[in-house]
């Protein structure tokens, strides 16, 4: 294969090309230092010059607001599962989580070790239109929560809740590791939005906690230090050493984004992006998806051959076409296109020439 393949990996995910070369040109060099932006000390005023940048440039993106701190983690995804209760309830709290799927799943587990009660309101559901998740007006919640907690793209199932829940007062905290800067968002409906940032952002182990100013001082007195977003906030991200490769190459990730025209225009771009696979898989008997419509991700578009037993053949002749990652989560199986910002439309059309093709081969 001469070409680079269209990469439709579920995270860590392809990143921009732009931002790839980039960071090849600097690698050895950076900001005409002669060393490599691995090998500066994060107090550098070069380094915190580029840290301050790459945190304005991501509340530019979002439009944040200015009673957030912006907070560069350590742990990935999953290193908020204890992060947030931790963070922001007692061990004598409830806390309300909506269950959505996979991810889901996961954060409430780890939840459940922090604090006293971890109360699931609502979850997904079977309709004859496909899987769902079950309306508000039918969510048990709690009196008194500490916070509610949902993922609103679930990256395994492809299931997406595109309305912000309205719960009132309660801290609405949101798992976007992988729809953030996806479409544009209001952020000020949020008391915590965390992300992995293999997705949509950078490289892997690392995360971005945004938190509303009211929600620091409340940790559980066992909070491991790293972990502790009042610290976090107070050192700026650097009470320890903070992941500076990946930082910097986030830093390059937002300034792409910028020069797209933001989240508006990469928001047109997913939608534009997502519909086509949809559009495609639903007039088709040979593919499915098995979401109802409503509840579509528009960043993982998970698909079922009609008969599995085609599947490794698809994935093979696809590869060879130069369309990797296609495989299904080791959970459900199938298949999964993720179309993250980084994903161009041409991507997404090779991808469907391949699936017409082999549709017409096999159908
Ligand atoms: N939440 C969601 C929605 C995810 O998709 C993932 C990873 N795929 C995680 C959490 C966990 O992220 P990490 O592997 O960085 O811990």
């Amino acid at each position: 294969m001469s070409s680079a393949p269209f990469n439709f990996s579920a995270g860590p995910a392809m990143l921009p090309a732009e931002v790839m070369v980039q960071a090849q040109e600097e690698f050895r060099n950076w900001n005409h230092s002669g060393i490599s932006v691995m090998e500066i000390s994060h107090r550098d005023r070069a380094f915190m010059d580029m840290a301050a940048a790459a945190e304005q440039d991501l509340r530019d993106l979002m439009s944040i607001p200015d009673n957030y701190r912006v907070l560069f983690m350590h742990g990935g995804g999953r290193g908020q599962f204890s992060a947030v209760p931790q963070n922001i309830a007692g061990p004598d709290a409830t806390v309300d989580y909506l269950h959505c799927g996979i991810w889901s799943d996961f954060a409430i587990r780890e939840a459940q070790k922090y604090v006293a009660q971890v109360n699931v309101v609502g979850a997904t559901v079977d309709t004859p239109q496909g899987r769902a998740i079950s309306a508000p007006e039918t969510w048990q919640r709690s009196s008194a929560p500490a916070y509610f907690h949902y993922c609103p793209n679930e990256t395994v199932d492809g299931i997406a809740l595109h309305d912000i829940p309205d719960v009132g007062d309660v801290p609405l905290v949101a798992d976007m590791s992988s729809n953030i800067l996806s479409e544009p968002l209001d952020v000020s409906r949020f008391g915590v939005i965390y992300a992995g940032a293999q997705k949509n952002i950078g490289p892997s182990g690392f995360a971005i906690a945004i938190v509303r100013d009211d929600l620091l001082g409340r940790a559980q007195g066992n909070t491991s230090t790293i972990m502790d977003y009042t610290v976090q906030a107070k050192d700026g991200s650097m009470y320890n050493t903070p992941n500076t490769f990946a930082w910097y190459l986030s830093g390059l990730v937002f300034q792409w984004l910028k020069r797209q025209g933001g989240v508006e225009a990469i928001g047109r771009m997913n939608h534009a992006k997502a519909n086509k696979l949809y559009e495609y898989i639903d007039q088709s008997d040979f593919y499915s998806n098995p979401v109802h419509p409503n509840y579509r991700s528009i960043m993982n578009v998970p698909f079922l051959l009609a008969d599995n037993r085609l599947d490794g053949e698809f994935l093979q002749q696809a590869a060879a076409a130069g369309l990797v990652g296609l495989k299904g989560h080791r959970f459900v199986g199938g298949m999964r296109a993720s179309i993250y910002n980084a994903m161009p439309m041409a991507g997404v059309d090779a991808l469907l020439d391949f699936m017409r093709d082999f549709e017409k081969a096999k159908g």
